[in-house]
């Protein structure tokens, strides 16, 4: 006998069926054991005489049952398959569950974070959790079927990479064989997308891991999802329309509504002038009951801005004094082309940036890129390195400049944050299927771990403090 799953349990009235899945609730009547038998598609109540009884909340169980519909009375027009019930004829316990530490009932809220991610495995079973990531992954596959729809080509690029700066601190991975050097994990992949453009991909996407040792906020961890993309020959307009039309796409194909079509475009001195904020919300009290996306761009951004002296990255990266504001690879807008080159009126510099902003939030950031030596030479004197110290940053970016690479520009945006928001959620941490901790520990396994000595031997790497904490 093949399995049914339980959505389509009710195409069988008066047949034998097999389903499979978990025991959701459970209830006694004397000598009748009701369970709501839970799979992937849906609930289905089924009726036990004389068995059932030793099942166990959260078990997963096999069972064959007769489709019966329901009368009339005893109907539950809250489920789909509130029409029917499963007499059960026989089943077998598959896995049996034993006392679960959290709940699958509930929208888990007032479980404890530290509990609800240590048991991660059960609180993606509640229905809230479910639905959430399985929107996500919809809206990946409509952005996605979009890009693919309009010529662009999906490709990978390293995790194990040389850092690239997007303001953050490096993760940093120690080089076993040859010892004393280090990968860094991308904080983007910047770089390698615009090295695709050199090489001639013109339409480029990824879903991309990015990692960027940050301070923790309460619902950031140090790793993200991106959409990340790159396009040739397109001015900033041109970009910015097949954004727009891919995210309108793939949030309507996920049943979420739009405040504004087309999005807004507002200057980022207006912005701070009008929401004191570059990212803001547009919508109402009532839109924001109805769950509105209300999405708008922001434009004209300062290139650089002062080194904030309290953020190391911020003065690693900004030696003079002055550091980017978004994107060091950016290009500035064409009137200001001069002063970019000159170094001159750097605080007034305009950079030719786009940002995404929806519901108060971030959701997406990109530019037109400088795609000549002289002028990522030029933001990165401007930033205090040396000739030397270029060369060492940027110089296979030059070499690539120098072989024939198109005008280009791009964008990432922020996966996590749409998800979170088509979902009507306000932590990055519901739309995600293992985040870390508010303190930087990993889900369900404990990371940041210690290692064995050998390990720390083979890479080369002596520890300042190595007495074990317990
Ligand atoms: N690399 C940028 C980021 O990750 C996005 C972009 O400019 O495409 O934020």
């Amino acid at each position: 006998m093949h399995r049914t799953l339980i959505s389509e349990s009710k195409n069988h009235i008066g047949e034998q069926v097999l389903l499979q899945g978990w025991v959701d609730i459970k209830r006694d009547h004397g000598k009748l054991t009701f369970i709501d038998l839970r799979d992937r598609s849906g609930k289905v109540q089924c009726v036990g005489y004389q068995m059932m009884g030793e099942l166990t909340p959260e078990s997963v169980v096999e069972l064959v049952g007769k489709v019966k519909e329901r009368p009339e009375k005893l109907i539950n027009p809250n489920i789909p398959t509130g029409t029917i019930e499963i007499e059960v004829l026989s089943y077998s316990v598959l896995n049996k569950a034993t006392l679960l530490p959290i709940e699958v009932q509930g929208d888990g809220k007032d479980i404890s974070e530290e509990i609800r991610l240590k048991y991660r495995y059960i609180d993606l079973r509640r229905e809230r959790m479910q639905k959430t990531l399985r929107k996500r992954s919809t809206f990946s596959h409509k952005l996605r079927e979009f890009f693919y729809d309009h010529d662009f080509v999906e490709i990978e690029t390293p995790m194990l990479t040389k850092s690239t700066k997007e303001g953050a601190r490096d993760f940093l991975v120690p080089s076993r064989l040859q010892k004393g050097k280090f990968y860094a994990l991308p904080q983007s992949p910047q770089q390698y997308k615009q090295l695709l453009m050199t090489a001639g991909f013109e339409r480029y996407i990824q879903f991309a891991r990015c990692i960027r040792d940050e301070d923790l906020r309460a619902d950031r961890g140090f790793e993200f999802t991106q959409l990340d993309l790159e396009m040739s020959f397109s001015s900033q307009e041109e970009i910015m329309r097949i954004v727009e039309q891919a995210v309108t796409f793939a949030v309507k194909a996920v049943g979420g509504v739009l405040k504004q079509e087309p999005f807004p475009v507002i200057r980022y001195k207006d912005a701070i002038a009008k929401y004191g904020a570059d990212k803001f919300d547009l919508r109402t009290e009532e839109e924001k009951q109805q769950g509105v996306l209300a999405f708008a761009w922001v434009v004209g951004f300062p290139f650089f801005k002062k080194v904030d002296v309290a953020d190391e990255a911020e003065k690693r990266d900004g030696k003079s004094g002055w550091t980017f504001t978004h994107n060091p690879f950016s290009t500035p807008i064409a009137e200001h082309m001069a002063w970019h080159l000159n170094g001159e009126h750097i605080g007034e510099i305009e950079t030719a940036q786009y940002d995404l902003v929806c519901n108060g939030f971030e959701v997406g950031g990109g530019s037109v890129r400088a795609h000549t030596p002289e002028l990522l030479s030029a933001t990165f004197k401007i930033m205090g390195y040396s000739d030397q110290e270029i060369q060492a940053q940027v110089g296979h970016m030059f070499e690539a400049f120098r072989s024939g690479t198109p005008p280009h520009g791009g964008i990432a945006l922020g996966i996590d944050r749409l998800a979170m928001l088509l979902a009507q959620e306000t932590s990055l941490k519901e739309a995600t299927a293992f985040p870390m901790t508010s303190s930087g520990k990993t889900a369900i396994m404990d990371a940041p771990a210690r290692v064995h000595a050998e390990q720390l031997q083979e890479l080369g790497v002596k520890l300042e403090e190595t007495t074990p904490k317990t």
